[in-house]
């Protein structure tokens, strides 16, 4: 097959060692398919509590693209919400491509399906024939539960077909865990109960009831044969090793990929399919010499442990480095040099387009509690392939990445994660998926990406409110002039120098604002008093400070190097007033009355003087001013 096929696979849990199986069995038989590009979707909780954190986490879903799509493969068992899963199947059933489901029937899917009973069966019978093992006790999962009930029956089968009888005193409960496994062996052991072999239904019960048998003095295996099933890798540096069935889950995954060779080749492959296990044997049921090596597990793993914490440690550190910055434009700087050392060769951190705009970052923090809904428009914050670029231009979310094609061709898979604050939508970090032991860290690079990022938009916000707050405290608020607070802390702003200034002080009243207001209501009254307002503002180009002390008075103060130019000051205001009048429709004018006060020296000190002045001379004008309001009619 030549034909280039893109194949979506869904998954939550990134870094548990199920979904690694599965996701890893798809990357390795993608190198014998050189027709496959993968694009995984994925979130690291699969709890989906409908916490609004989950609510984040599991929007990744949403924002895949069916039209860019061939085929869709589900770890259906990792997407704990029926109705997210639903809602998967049905947009891709919509979008008319084929689904195939791992490890969970769904209809109208292709169905891999693992069994999990066999290997209960074949490890018992493995204990009876090779082991002579006579007395197995069972500890199975939650009692009543489906998955534990099939574990229990192949248990009884396998009993039967090796001529022992089932005797129900011998099956325990160790609710998959720990402690739960540790009480029920202790049971048998107070209860004198013989017995020589332990079959678990997971590693986990297994690696406990293990520990618990030494504890009592019990050797495992030369006394107690124990096993499990899973092979988690903890179980296998276990001492001693333990027993366990392997769940075909990378042969699962492989056979999803042959299934949809299959179908992209016009056959049409069998609707349920199913996948047997592979029992290991190791030393913990006596099939293996075990060597008493405490240090086993650790030795081996020590050295990935390492590389594990310089990650973490990295990550930990670019986020602070990214939250220090006071400017968002210093953040994005770092955040771009800093992707650079992300240890792997592409990746995308695409965010809302704008959402650090100091415009949007203004937006109220409601919007942090808004729907869960990608944006529609993204913008690549940093885009890491050999060297960062900083050339990241926004394109559509539908579009996944810009140029998507030609990046699916040279990354072959690409792994998407979601960036969010509880159900608030950030963006996403796309990456070249790789079959590595760090892919699970990504969950901590995301989750902190997340955070610095919405403290990074918090911090504008924060900023841009307390901004408005201070403006709010020294304007008024109708006429958006300075307030007589306002004036004088600009004042003193002018004066920071230490110099002395020659001040020019005005000072402005509206004639006969009562008359209109009695006549023509108080929103009447109010249009004059912006229109003087407005008069100053756009007369006021030598940085005057223009303030409303209060009712219909305003002063304005500034600092001219031209000893002229206050006259030429309460030229323009009148001119101004005359041009507003004359384009009214208003029945009467806008007049006010003006007295200005040029002061040779002083500063600060004088000012009060200076008003002072400033009024008398306006009210010597208002006094002389007859005709200072007329109605037009
Ligand atoms: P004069 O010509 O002598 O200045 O008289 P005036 O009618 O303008 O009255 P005066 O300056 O003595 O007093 C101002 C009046 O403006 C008092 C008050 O009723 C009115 N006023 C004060 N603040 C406001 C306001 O915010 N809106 C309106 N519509 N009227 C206001
Ligand atoms: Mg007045």
């Amino acid at each position: 097959m030549t034909d280039r096929k893109v194949v979506g696979v869904c998954y939550a849990g990134i870094g548990d060692e199920y979904q690694s199986e599965m996701i890893n069995g798809l990357l390795e038989k993608q190198k014998d398919l050189p027709w496959l590009r993968l694009m995984f979707f994925t979130c690291f909780s699969d709890r989906f509590s409908g916490s609004a954190h989950d609510m984040g986490e599991c929007a990744i879903f949403s924002l895949i693209n069916y039209d860019k799509l061939d085929a869709l493969i589900l770890l259906s068992e990792t997407i704990k919400d029926e109705c997210i899963l639903k809602n998967i199947v049905d947009n891709a059933r919509a979008a008319n491509i084929p689904v195939v489901s791992l490890d969970a029937e769904i209809d109208g899917c292709i169905n891999i399906l693992f069994d999990y009973a066999n290997s209960i069966y074949d490890i018992v019978c493995h204990l009876v024939n090779v082991h002579k093992r006579s007395r197995i006790n069972f500890i199975t999962g939650v009692i009543g539960q489906d998955i534990s009930t099939r574990r229990v029956e192949a248990y009884k089968r396998a009993l039967e077909s090796c001529g022992l009888s089932y005797d129900p005193t011998r099956v325990g409960e160790g609710m998959w865990w720990d402690e739960p496994t540790r009480e029920t062996v202790r049971k048998w052991i107070d209860s004198g109960q013989e017995f020589d072999a332990v079959v678990c239904a997971n590693d986990i019960m297994a690696m406990s009831a293990a520990e618990e048998l030494e504890a009592h003095g019990i050797s495992v295996p030369q006394q107690v044969s124990v096993t499990g099933i899973d092979d988690l890798e903890e179980a296998r540096y276990h001492y001693p090793d333990i027993t366990t069935a392997r769940m075909g889950y990378k042969k699962g995954s492989a056979e999803a990929l042959r299934l949809l060779e299959m179908i992209f080749g016009g056959e049409n492959p069998n609707g349920r399919n199913i996948i047997r296990s592979d029992v290991i044997y190791r030393g913990s049921c006596g099939c293996k010499e075990v060597r008493p090596d405490a240090n086993h597990y650790h030795r081996r793993r020590s050295n990935a442990w390492d590389d594990l914490n310089i990650f973490t440690r990295q990550i930990m550190r670019i986020c602070s480095r990214i939250t220090e910055s006071s400017r968002v434009s210093d953040a994005v700087d770092k955040l771009r040099s800093t992707a650079m050392r992300a240890w792997t060769k592409k990746m995308w951190i695409c965010v809302e387009n704008g959402y650090f705009d100091s415009s949007s970052a203004a937006g109220d923090i409601v919007s942090q509690a808004a729907g869960t809904s990608f944006p529609q428009v993204m913008e690549v914050l940093a885009f890491k392939n050999d060297t960062v670029s900083d050339k990241c231009r926004p394109f559509e979310t539908s579009e996944l990445l810009p140029d998507l094609d030609r990046e699916l061709d040279e990354c072959r898979s690409v792994l998407f994660m979601p960036l969010h604050v509880n159900s608030r939508i950030i963006g996403y970090i796309a990456k070249e998926h790789t079959k590595s032991i760090y892919e699970h860290q990504w969950l901590l690079y995301s989750m902190n990406m997340s955070n610095a990022f919405s403290t990074l938009r918090q911090q504008a916000q924060l900023r841009h409110m307390i901004a408005r707050l201070e403006d709010m405290y020294i304007r008024d608020s109708m006429t958006q002039l300075y307030n007589r607070r306002g004036f004088f802390s600009k004042l003193k702003e002018l004066f920071v120098d230490g110099k002395t200034h020659d001040l020019t002080v005005a000072s402005i009243d509206l004639d006969n604002l009562k008359m209109i207001n009695d006549e023509y209501g108080h929103n009447e009254g109010d249009y004059a008093i912006n229109a003087v307002a407005k008069a100053l503002m756009s007369i006021s180009v030598k940085g005057e400070i223009c303030a409303r002390f209060g009712g219909d008075e305003f002063i304005v103060a500034g600092i001219y190097d031209n000893d002229k130019y206050y006259l030429e000051y309460e030229k323009s205001f009148y001119e101004y007033l005359d041009y507003v009048n004359s384009n009214s429709s208003k029945p009467y004018t806008v007049s006010a009355s003006f007295g200005i006060v040029a002061a040779s020296s002083g500063g600060l000190d004088n000012i009060d003087e200076l008003i002072k002045i400033a009024d008398e001379r306006m009210y010597k004008k208002k006094a002389g001013r007859s005709t200072s309001y007329r109605r037009r009619n």
